[in-house]
């Protein structure tokens, strides 16, 4: 198979608990059935507002979270129900997370030397002098002076910070990366350095990427195809060029009329789209489709009927009545 990544009917609900006995009174449906494959090689960016699942979809495809239902195929294996030590022999080292706070899950004690060997050790990999080899090696490809291998977390900047991020997911030789937010907590300058050296580094290494992101201009810039997600759903799921200059959901209009992207040649400029109410909660996720409440296009029956995600053209994938 050509896809790396095969998710399908994702869920993840996490109970909510009330009262002294801590009875489970419902649920937070934080992803709520998400479907979507991911080809070698490339990288689909997951858009969405605070609050949509996306940190939470991200965890759970790597098993972080226990899935609720569905099923995650990676590299044709089904590893949505795998045992934990089968999960270390094999997921736990080819898909790795970089998070948009790096000296968050850095530890201050260490230096970048063992904070870049401690992945090695803890899966037994590389031995002696390969060791040496390996940390040079990745010092060079995230573009540090080798003299950088003794300092601490704190000696280094916020950019510098997520490169060592990255340098720590590439410790084990991933396939995947999952990368939530990794940019975001970065000046926009730095922003692209960091993409670019994602970038770089995908080529080089073949690396397949999920970059997890509420921003619409960072994703456009490494996404080859983008899912955009509202109340734990996958509202539509295209192409970048088809998301960014012709998306077909209402949701995706009004995201991206708030922002100023590049459009069609010859269409009219954007209007902004201005959703009227409050992002419903998650534990209470309105019925039809989960968009109604705020939708400008809504009819009567998407209040009743939940929108089937479907191929509406050539790869592009809307979850809308309208079409
Ligand atoms: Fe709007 Fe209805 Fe489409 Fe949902 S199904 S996005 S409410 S038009
Ligand atoms: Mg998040």
């Amino acid at each position: 198979s050509d896809y790396i990544l095969e998710v399908n009917d994702l869920k993840k609900h996490f109970p909510v608990k009330a009262g002294i006995l801590q009875r489970n009174v419902g649920s937070v449906k934080a992803v709520d059935g998400l479907s979507f494959k991911v080809k070698k090689g490339e990288t689909i960016g997951i858009v969405g507002e605070s609050g949509c699942g996306k940190s939470t979809a991200g965890r759970t495809l790597i098993r972080l979270y226990e899935p609720t239902a569905g099923d995650i195929f990676f590299k044709g294996r089904n590893i949505s129900k795998m045992s934990e030590s089968e999960l270390r022999r094999t997921v736990r080292k080819d898909i790795q997370m970089v998070f948009q706070d790096p000296y968050a899950s850095l530890n201050p004690r260490k230096t970048l030397k063992s904070i870049l060997l401690e992945p090695m050790k803890t899966h037994n990999m590389y031995k002696g002098k390969e060791r040496e080899d390996k940390l040079d090696e990745l010092l060079d490809r995230v573009g540090f002076n080798p003299l950088f291998i003794n300092r601490y977390p704190h000696e280094f900047s916020g950019g510098q910070r997520q490169r060592i991020g990255i340098a720590r997911a590439l410790t084990l030789n991933p396939d995947l990366i999952i990368a939530d937010e990794a940019v975001s907590a970065l000046d926009v300058s730095i922003q692209a350095q960091i993409i670019n050296l994602m970038k770089d580094l995908q080529e080089e290494m073949g690396l397949t990427y999920v970059f997890i992101s509420h921003d619409l201009s960072v994703v456009r810039h490494i996404s080859d195809r983008v899912g955009v997600m509202y109340l734990g759903k996958i509202m539509e799921f295209a192409p970048k060029k088809d998301i960014y200059e012709e998306p077909l959901h209402p949701y995706t209009q009004a995201l991206l009329s708030a922002v100023p992207t590049p459009r069609k040649k010859g269409t009219a400029p954007r209007e902004r789209i201005i959703l009227k109410g409050d992002l419903p909660s998650p534990a209470n996720p309105p019925a039809g489709c989960v968009f109604h409440t705020r939708c400008p296009a809504a009819t009567a029956m998407c209040s009743e009927k939940v929108p089937e995600f479907r191929e509406v053209k050539k790869d592009h994938f809307v979850a809308c009545h309208l079409y």
